[in-house]
């Protein structure tokens, strides 16, 4: 049995006063009921962590990151480590967003040199993989989504993703109000399953798999209640709590 889970990525939005504050919808809503079915995690910026961190605790709403450093501590200008986060009360990190693949560098090794970090420290991973359009145009989907999950077993073992969620975000579906079909999305998250049960079967089959693209109040239920669709990673509907929570609240249905 799989516990559904919905994650905001709050990427690069709010000021201190705002993340507080949104932070504080979801608690006080999400304790009245929804979370008692539904996993729930926010992902602010870092330098929010700690008031967002304050205002979450006692509360059954889950703290995250939303990148982590693959090393402990030295000379790595910029960078937070797994460590640092685990201090604030991170449960959860975003590794491998989209965003940072294609703006940041980010590449197949260092996203799973950055997962096996953040396992080491007892945060469990978020681990990212997708396709651009023309990956999907050119029949290549699952090959990119293959090697993106096989950066992971290389790094960390066939049980890489036992202490791990992994969210499907096709490239394409992020931030443009395309959402991928409940049908093109069910077939990844199969293959998906499939790819990691052919390493560990039993992970496979505990593994939530999120799905992420433009997901909304509108299309969550239709989405969530693909069999192997687990929840979302919500991005834009992240930073209105009264769409975060209809999302959450379409997940909690399916549970
Ligand atoms: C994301 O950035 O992870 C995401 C899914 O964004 P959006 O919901 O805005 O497409």
């Amino acid at each position: 049995m799989r516990t559904p889970m919905v994650a905001g990525n709050w990427k690069l939005n709010g000021s201190r006063e705002s993340a507080v504050t949104l932070a504080s919808e979801i608690a006080s809503t999400s304790v009245a009921g929804i979370a008692d079915n539904v996993e729930i995690v926010v992902c602010p910026v870092s330098v929010h962590l700690a008031e967002v961190s304050a205002v979450l605790k006692s509360t059954s709403v889950k703290l995250g990151a939303q990148n982590a450093c693959a090393e402990e501590k030295g000379a790595f200008t910029g960078e937070v480590s797994a460590s640092m986060l685990a201090e604030f009360g991170c449960e959860y990190v975003i590794i491998g967003h989209s965003e940072r693949r294609s703006l940041f560098g980010d590449t197949n090794e260092s996203c799973a040199a950055r997962h096996k970090a953040v396992a080491a420290a007892g945060i469990t991973p978020i681990f990212c993989v997708g396709e651009t359009l023309d990956d999907r145009e050119s029949g290549n989907t699952m090959a990119v989504v293959e090697s993106q999950l096989q950066s992971v077993f290389d790094a960390c073992g066939d049980n890489g993703f036992a202490s791990a969620v992994v969210a499907y975000e096709p490239v394409w579906a992020i931030g443009t109000g395309k959402t991928a079909t409940p049908d093109q999305a069910q077939e990844v998250h199969a293959q998906i399953r499939d790819f990691v049960a052919a390493r560990d079967q039993q992970t496979a089959s505990l593994l939530r798999i999120l799905y992420g693209g433009s997901m909304n109040p509108r299309n969550a239920a239709e989405l969530i209640g693909k069999p192997d669709i687990d929840g979302g990673l919500i991005g834009g509907a992240a930073l209105k709590s009264a769409d975060f929570l209809a999302i959450c609240q379409a997940a909690a249905a399916q549970a």
